[in-house]
């Protein structure tokens, strides 16, 4: 483990009675930093989140590891030293308690305040993330979609975790509030002085906010490294793909995007050689028989079989 690591995961990997959903994932979360993970549906990012949790569902087999500050992460560490922000945060709050009444009782079960100070501190943080002082005591149903995510992200960092792992925290949102939350989850993670895993298919949203990225195909890693070296250069043929169907300055409005053709393959129906094989369009006979094994290149991490890539 790098010593300036705040979370180490190394060959992480997750089955499914036997259906590999993830598979040889490795990276590092720096103190601060916001690590974004990226791919299409089905990619394994959401499966990753849990792991990092603990949280994967009953049946799961999971190996490799995950070290946070030099110690696997245990049950009794959620929601203080590493905390979610998960997707659906109506089903996340409770539905019979204001919010208020919920951060405070998060409040109290870690720091050990009094009941009045934990409600205090339990309103000051949702202060913090923008949920007007006359909304504080509301019940889940009665906010917004982009209000009741300000309140998982308050209730994430109430309590300083070193990590936050938000599981794609803004898609259920419009695109207007899905940047003010993110930004929102970024201040609030700085202010809490956490590192921030951010799941994704947002690219642009990983542009304006993460600092380095791992993308994720059929549930394996394709590219690891920083965003804006990432971003210009694209080495994996699949992050070349997935940059293909962003709009740019000279894309006209209300114009169709491109797409990526085909679809990823079913957990259970991964072959012998590159999952990304079939919808490759430099894929040679090699890449259907040999999974490509992660190569360092030009400051990252690139799973792929290319040649030139030796010359990056
Ligand atoms: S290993 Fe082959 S199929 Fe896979 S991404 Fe690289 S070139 Fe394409």
């Amino acid at each position: 483990m790098p010593s300036d690591a705040l979370l180490s995961v190394r060959d992480l990997s997750v089955d499914f009675d036997g259906v590999p959903a993830l598979s040889g994932l490795s990276f590092d979360v720096r103190p601060g930093e916001v690590l974004a993970l990226v791919g299409e549906s089905g990619a394994g990012k959401s499966v990753t989140a849990r792991a990092l949790l603990g949280m994967c569902p009953r049946g799961a087999a999971v190996s490799g590891s995950v070290l946070l500050r030099g110690t696997p992460v245990t049950a009794a560490d959620r929601g203080r030293r590493i905390a979610l922000v998960p997707q659906d945060a109506l089903s996340a709050l409770s539905p019979v308690l204001p919010v208020d009444g919920q951060l405070a009782l998060a409040v109290r079960s870690v720091q050990g305040l009094s009941r009045r100070d934990a409600l205090a501190r339990a309103r000051e943080a949702l202060a913090e993330v923008g949920i007007p002082a006359a909304r504080v005591s509301a019940y889940p149903h009665e906010l917004s979609g982009g209000m009741r995510q300000r309140a998982v992200i308050a209730m994430a960092t109430v309590n300083r975790p070193e990590l936050v792992v938000a599981d794609e925290p803004t898609t259920a949102l419009d695109p207007g509030t899905r940047d003010k939350v993110l930004g929102v989850l970024g201040d609030r993670c700085a202010a809490a002085g956490a590192s921030l895993v951010l799941v994704t298919h947002d690219l642009g949203a990983v542009g304006a906010h993460a600092d380095r990225m791992v993308v994720l195909y059929a549930g394996r890693p394709a590219e690891y490294g920083p965003v804006d070296r990432i971003l210009r250069r694209p080495l994996a043929p699949y992050t070349e793909a997935l940059l293909a169907c962003l709009p740019t300055a000279g894309t006209p409005r209300k114009s169709r995007l491109p797409t990526l053709p085909g679809r990823p393959p079913a957990p259970g129906a991964l072959g012998a050689g590159c999952a990304f094989a079939p919808r490759c369009r430099y894929a040679t006979v090699r890449c259907h028989t040999e999974r490509p094994a992660a190569r360092s290149v030009d400051g990252r991490e690139v799973a792929c079989h290319l040649d030139h890539l030796e010359s990056v």
